[in-house]
């Protein structure tokens, strides 16, 4: 045997999928327009709860009912308080035999209003915020923001806000300084650059015109125009949950436009992917359970995050109606944590090991473990687990690669895994690799994302 044929048996590379499947490109792109239209429409956990919602009913799902009569290919959804979803179709095999899981997060980081937000200070009117997640804080000033959210009014009255999103809106943004003023600012850490208590965005500055001299005139005319849209006032601002994120659409990237950058991609891209797949799974063999979750992005606690008993009292549902016990349930089940994964960035390649990172373009990305230093909040898959998920893949000839989120001690982070596998689930996660992550405008490929859809659906079928 010559050493290149060799070579060609024992070692292994993994392909760039515009090379090893060009027709992939076309499709990847023409799924990728539903995908930029569902993070126009979601950018909250309650927005793509309410489109997920739209999704399903329009593909025949009705509300889940725990003492309903469920046959194969019957199609069920279930919301928790308007930030969590849960899709499933009932398969071929007893729910004593295991569900297949997919949760995704549709939660991103992004600014949250203080509970007391609005001042005047100098002549301008603004909002104190308090961060949601892990943001490098620069990047978040001298960009246009949305302002989405819900307030329930005195009178029980529940208004939703949406200013900044479309084209005729004013957006609103948070300031820096100019460079030429910049030099003791410069002379901070790039995590101080711009500090949390700086994160205050610029609402008005106009004031209210009175014969009679009122105090902080500006302020007051920024919440009568806010009262004049929404009907609401200061002290129901206090009791809103109000969030700010990016106001810029889902755009195509490159002069191929292979990538599409947008806000909020970590998770909705494994969201979008893995409700497309729910939804265009038909007669799967196991029982599907697709999780739309809330809070990944603050460790998953509250009662709409995974470490909540929601998904596991879900699954206890289901076991219920074939009197199945739910031990049995859980133990049988198996789940992919479908979660991004930092994509190697030829600008900043010192924090990757180039061996065991995901490339843009190689397909979804299978990762074994997360965690920081050595492996601390991890869920390490075993390789069983490894062996049965990459083999779903394979036989249906999905492009899927390895990787670890960047070098060992240079950061790390964790996913819902955890949280799964301590309800006695076997888990992996599998997703997209992403470029700028948790930035106002993060990078992924088309051809990955079309590539995570299609894993998604391979796990539902086999
Ligand atoms: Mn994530
Ligand atoms: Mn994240």
């Amino acid at each position: 045997m010559t050493g290149k044929e060799l070579q060609k048996e024992l070692t292994w590379k993994f392909p760039h999928i515009a090379k090893a499947a060009p027709k992939q490109m076309e499709e990847a792109a023409a799924f990728c327009e539903g995908y930029k239209a569902f993070l126009d429409n979601g950018k909250t956990e309650r927005e793509c709860v309410k489109i997920a919602t739209e999704m399903l009913e329009k593909a025949g799902y009705t509300r889940f009912c725990a003492s309903g009569q469920y046959r194969q290919g019957d199609k069920v959804y279930y919301v928790n308080r308007e930030k969590s979803l849960i899709a499933t179709t009932f398969g071929e095999r007893p729910i004593r035999e295991g569900v297949r899981i997919n949760g995704a997060h549709i939660d991103s980081p992004r600014l949250d209003l203080k509970p007391n937000p609005m001042y005047e200070k100098d002549e301008i009117a603004l909002f104190k915020t308090h961060y949601y997640g892990g943001v490098r804080k620069y990047q978040w000033a001298t960009i246009p923001l949305a302002m989405h959210g819900v307030v329930v009014k005195k009178n029980g009255e529940v208004v939703e806000l949406n200013l900044g999103e479309d084209p005729k809106d004013p957006v609103f943004c948070i300031t820096d300084l100019l460079p030429h003023l910049s030099a003791e600012q410069n002379e901070r850490k790039l995590k101080d650059g711009i500090k949390g208590e700086e994160l205050n965005i610029v609402i008005g500055s106009i004031p209210y015109e009175d014969d009679e001299e009122i105090k902080e005139p500006i302020k007051l005319m920024a919440l009568k125009l806010l009262n004049d849209r929404y009907g609401i006032t200061e002290r129901e601002l206090l009791q809103a949950e109000i969030e700010f994120v990016p106001a810029q659409k889902a755009r195509d990237v490159g002069l191929d436009r292979s990538m599409v950058g947008a806000y909020g991609q970590d998770d909705r891209v494994c969201a979008y992917t893995a409700l497309m797949a729910e939804i265009d799974t038909k007669q799967p063999v196991y029982t599907t359970v697709t999780i739309l979750t809330d809070k990944e992005e603050i460790g998953s606690q509250g009662n709409t995050g995974l470490d909540s008993n929601y998904v596991g009292d879900y699954i206890r549902y289901l076991a219920e109606l074939e009197g199945a016990d739910p031990k049995e349930v859980f133990y049988n089940s198996i789940c992919l944590s479908s979660d991004v994964n930092a994509a190697f960035d030829p600008t900043f390649s010192q924090a990757y090991d180039p061996r065991n990172s995901c490339y843009i373009n190689k397909g979804c990305v299978l990762t074994k473990y997360t965690g920081a230093r050595g492996k601390s909040g991890a869920s390490d898959a075993s390789a069983e687990l490894m062996a049965k998920v990459i083999a779903m893949m394979d036989q249906e000839g999905v492009y899927w690669q390895i990787g670890e989120l960047g070098a060992v001690d240079v950061g790390g982070g964790g996913t819902i895994a955890k949280f799964v596998a301590s309800m006695n689930i076997d888990v992996v996660d599998l997703g997209v690799p992403i470029l700028s992550m948790h930035s106002p405008f993060e990078l992924a490929s088309k051809l990955d994302v079309l590539s995570a859809y299609l894993a998604f659906k391979a796990f539902y079928k086999n």
